[in-house]
């Protein structure tokens, strides 16, 4: 499930492609993928529209357009992928032979871009503009932001008192951190996933921010090497794995203390922590 980092790597390779470009055409393959919105509804938006700007908030892709804006939320496992322009894009989409599952797809002067998600639990949505969307602007501090401090996360901590895992899951505090980072962070901080949120000491604090920070740069870092890529409809992030110190490891040794990595469920969620050394 990309998270924050998966999503910001997906920005930074989209923009040379789609900046400045203006969208000819707005294809609905699988009108499931803008539910609950009608199809006319991004084709009326989003067609003839040029892209000024692409964004991101939390785990979602922001299309700036010149008026307006289109949001793309990968959910599970939604992604994109690049087309030569609209000849192949109408040869491949959906297509027995050679074919690629595409849902909706935004057709440039040069090349075409395709929003797909076989499980289609992803969205595109349109808007007027970003207060339109509730889920846009219930989102909380983007954790890869310069807003998020110490202090604010301090603020944001002293205000919960659910368990720290799932208050580092709940987008409307901090927003970006889904399971996997969740449990990577507090597994660098040594905190303890069960804890209450605002039972943390001012250096409790600090630790977790720090780790928060660190785990989001290095994964970005490598989900930027290899780049995403779009003309691949197989491809998917490499390597995350070697970065993992608890996410995954139930069973295996702490790679600080040698204990065994233990999972628990908090909320429905798995969560994986070292009981001997997140306190
Ligand atoms: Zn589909
Ligand atoms: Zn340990």
């Amino acid at each position: 499930m990309p998270e924050l980092p998966e999503v910001e790597a997906v920005v930074r390779t989209l923009r040379p492609l789609v900046e400045g470009q203006l969208i000819h055409c707005v294809h609905v393959f699988h009108p499931i993928a803008l539910k609950p919105q009608p199809t006319s509804r991004l084709v009326e938006l989003a067609t003839d529209r040029c892209i000024q700007r692409v964004d991101r908030k939390g785990k979602y892709v922001l299309l700036r357009l010149d008026r307006g804006l289109v949001t793309l939320h990968f959910r599970l496992d939604g992604q994109l992928v690049w087309f030569t322009g609209a000849a192949e894009l109408l040869g491949r989409a959906n297509a027995r032979k050679n074919g690629v599952h595409v849902d909706v797809a935004f057709e440039f002067g040069k090349g075409a871009l395709g929003f797909a998600d076989r499980r289609h639990f992803g969205r595109v949505h349109a808007w007027e503009s970003p207060n339109d969307s509730s889920g846009l602007a219930s989102l909380g501090i983007d954790a890869l932001s310069t807003d998020f401090t110490v202090a604010r996360l301090r603020e944001l901590l002293a205000e919960s008192v659910r368990p720290l895992k799932d208050f580092l899951l709940d987008q409307t505090r901090v927003a970006g951190l889904g399971n996997m980072y969740s449990c990577e962070s507090l597994w660098h901080a040594r905190l303890d996933p069960r804890r209450h949120a605002k039972s943390l000491k001012p250096e409790e604090v600090r630790r977790l921010h720090k780790a928060i920070v660190s785990v989001l740069a290095r994964a970005l870092e490598c989900c930027l090497h290899p780049a995403p890529d779009f003309r691949d409809s197989q491809w998917w992030f490499q390597g995350l794995e070697k970065i993992l110190r608890a996410y995954g490891r139930e069973g295996e040794p702490c790679r600080r203390c040698g204990a065994a990595i233990q999972r628990i469920e908090q909320s429905g969620r798995s969560t994986y922590w070292c009981r001997r050394c997140q306190k």
